[in-house]
């Protein structure tokens, strides 16, 4: 039997593993299926340890971190919570913590770099990314060595570092513009040949991997949590923690509630918010005046079959906006209270815990996992040096020519066959 297959949720078809979209051109996602309906947790590295769950037949061996969850005593007492339980995505050693792109984005991006292996893929992996998923994607790469284009936009090209002294399989184009643009261009560039598209929301392997961090939080809780908070972009993370409670329960061992997701946005472009709630947020100057810009995505998978708003619709949830005055007294909160260095993304998942609480969505007697989607850098930089990738080129998004010019680049460095134009 197949460990696993990916069927559309609106016609139910089994698809290509690696498919993206429907065939019949339903718009929904695609999911996985898996064949174990019991998580075993294996004695494998990093996130392979949910293998079973994971939509690759292999491992990459080497650099994989995993979600470390914990039971809080310091921002519990302070926020008069019985059971909160921290799923701590970053760098800390004394917790055995080492996702060292010091993010959840790394849980994306292994698996997805395995998929590709599988696949024996020639073609080029384009990502796009504000930082921390270029970051992931950077460092997995880094090890297998497989070609990367990375398309950031300028302001964020200081996200961009790694571990690792050798990097050639990495091209680091920047984009004079925003993440939208970006999005556009590596858009155009992987619909050319000898390029393909990490495809976000719409990859398995992107969910999946996110989605071992409730599988990390109810392995180690014993039971699946009332209420599941994360900071969002894309909402993918909510997709997949959705996802992941809706296989715990056929598990049958962790309870037979789904947890309610409260995903927080930060204000003031926080589009999610504006679509679930019909109350308008986004500032055509965004990103800029956010508390962090990694958490801005115009175009959130929201009304897709399998998507946000059904993630939310299906568990009772609900999304905040949090100023940037709220995060950054959450972030104070939680790093004195817990002691570790947390992203600014991550702030505001401490921020959407303490609205939630104060809109009585969330009581404090219930079971509570928060997702810190991001921390430990500071720590980390002091252990290691961080190491600046280069800039391959750098392009204007008004220059028309700024397509061909990356895939002449892409060819001088990897030296492709066919130049794809
Ligand atoms: C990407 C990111 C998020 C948001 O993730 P979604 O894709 O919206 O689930 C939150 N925190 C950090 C640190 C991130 O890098």
């Amino acid at each position: 039997m197949d460990k696993y297959n990916v069927k559309c949720l609106l016609c139910g078809e089994v698809h290509d593993p690696h498919a993206q979209s429907c065939k019949r051109g339903d718009d929904s996602l695609l999911r996985t299926y898996y064949t174990a309906k019991q998580l075993i947790p294996g004695d494998l590295p990093g996130i392979w340890r949910y293998y079973d769950w994971l939509p690759t037949d292999g491992i990459i061996e080497e650099g994989s971190g995993r979600t470390v969850t914990y039971r809080s005593k310091g921002l519990a007492y302070a926020l008069g919570l019985d059971e909160l339980w921290i799923a701590f995505n970053g760098y800390w050693p004394e917790k055995d913590a080492y996702l060292m792109t010091c993010t959840f984005k790394d849980l994306e991006s292994f698996p997805t770099m395995q998929r590709l292996r599988e696949q024996k893929e020639k073609r080029v992996m384009v990502v796009a990314s504000a930082g921390n998923t270029a970051r992931a994607f950077a460092h997995v790469c880094s090890i297998t060595g497989q070609p990367l284009l990375l398309v950031v936009p300028a302001q964020s090209a200081h996200r961009l570092w790694t571990l690792h002294d050798d990097n050639h399989s990495i091209c680091l184009v920047t984009v004079d513009g925003d993440y939208f643009d970006a999005i556009s261009l590596a858009g155009d560039i992987s619909s050319r040949e000898g390029f393909v598209n990490e495809g976000g929301a719409r990859n398995v392997a992107r969910r999946d991997g996110m989605a071992t961090v409730m599988l990390d939080a109810v392995l180690t809780s014993k039971t699946l949590p009332d209420h599941y908070l994360q900071a969002v972009g894309s909402g993918t993370g909510g997709i997949s923690a959705w996802e992941a409670s809706m296989r715990l329960l056929e598990d049958g061992r962790f309870g037979t509630t789904l947890p309610k997701l409260h995903l927080g946005q930060s204000l003031p472009c926080a589009p999610l918010y504006s679509m679930w709630h019909g109350i308008e947020t986004v500032d055509p100057a965004c990103p800029r005046g956010m508390y962090d810009d990694v958490l801005f995505n115009r175009k959130p998978p929201f009304a897709v079959r399998g998507g946000v708003s059904d993630a939310l619709e299906a568990t009772g949830g609900t999304i905040y906006a949090v100023s940037n005055k709220e995060a950054s007294r959450a972030r104070e909160l939680f790093e004195d209270c817990e002691g570790i260095d947390i992203n600014p993304a991550a702030a505001v998942a401490v921020a959407t815990l303490v609205q939630a609480l104060e809109a009585g969505n969330v009581k404090p007697d219930e079971r509570i996992v928060l997702n810190i989607t991001g921390g430990g850098q500071k720590l980390l930089m002091r252990d290691y040096e961080l190491k600046q990738l280069p800039v391959s080129l750098a392009v204007s998004a008004k220059d028309k020519e700024a397509g061909i010019k990356i895939v002449e680049k892409v060819s001088e460095i990897f030296g492709l066959q066919d130049d794809g134009v």
